[in-house]
């Protein structure tokens, strides 16, 4: 999601992998979220990238990035499809979709909820066994969803399957106000990830710039009934985030600060 300078260097200090499956998500066209990108393509296609791979932004970013390899005669070792950002559903995966909706910047500006599909419920392995289940292929075809016959009787995935579960969701901002619109929209994320340029002593600066303060991001992230906030894209006027990440904790306590490198889990929804 977006890609600043040095995206690529990040992508191989922390060893993410430049041959797997990949989304770029770009949320606005400022340099700040853009610069990364064709040094990015570069490094994958130096690495002998095969994968396709997606890239979803504001449409205006395409005319740019196909000028700019022509003229520096940049060809790739792999395909690149361009998704023009819209509200909705703009990509659909195995297991997961992207949904995007406007957010409220100075420019043209974005922001994208990650969603896992609901996954099958957690097989019941002693129930399993006591309807004489054999293990192995039958207990997979279970787990998939599909009914199975043991010594005549046809077995319901339902009699040894938990509900099904919800997917985990991760929303993230780009720069933004906070707007009712993205409220809804991160709507239950377990994972909130917010634009908090700004401390609350500049909220005015944040309505100029169209950023928002860290209390505002904590506003938004409990009105959403997010589990969790990560700041970030913190003004460099401040040497430290504590401020900031105190001002929203006493809103929202489930907030962190993001760092480069920060891993978080995301547990399971409930
Ligand atoms: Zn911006
Ligand atoms: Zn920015």
């Amino acid at each position: 999601m977006d890609c600043g300078e040095g995206a690529q260097r990040s992508f191989v200090k922390f060893g993410l992998g430049l041959n797997k499956e990949m989304l770029i998500l770009i949320t606005h066209l400022h340099g700040d979220h853009v610069n990364g990108l064709l040094g990015l393509l570069q490094t994958m296609s130096m690495s002998q990238r095969i994968r396709a791979l997606t890239i979803v932004a504001p449409s205006e970013l395409f005319g740019w990035l196909k000028a700019t390899m022509e003229v520096f005669h940049i060809g790739l070792t792999f395909d690149v499809s361009l998704v023009p950002v819209r509200s909705g559903v703009v990509f659909r995966g195995k297991d997961f979709r992207i949904r995007a909706a406007r957010a409220n910047h100075s420019v043209d500006a974005w922001s994208f909820v990650f969603e896992e599909l609901p996954r099958p419920g957690v097989f019941d392995l002693n129930r399993a066994k006591a309807l004489g289940i054999p293990e192995g292929k039958k207990w997979s075809s279970l787990q998939r969803g599909r009914h199975v016959v043991v010594a005549g009787v046809r077995i319901h995935p339902s009699q040894v399957l938990g509900p099904a579960r919800p997917g985990r969701s991760v929303g993230y901002s780009g720069d933004t106000r906070p707007t009712k619109g993205l409220t809804r929209f991160f709507s239950g994320v377990e994972l909130l990830i917010f634009d908090s340029t700004f401390a609350a002593k500049d909220a005015d600066r944040a309505v100029e710039r169209k950023h928002s303060t860290s209390s505002e991001a904590a506003l938004l992230a409990r009105e959403a009934g997010a589990k969790r906030l990560a700041l970030t894209h913190f003004s460099a006027r401040y040497k430290r985030t504590d401020g900031l990440l105190r001002e929203s904790q006493k809103i929202f306590p489930e907030t962190v600060a993001a760092r480069d490198g920060l891993v978080l889990d995301v547990p399971a929804a409930q």
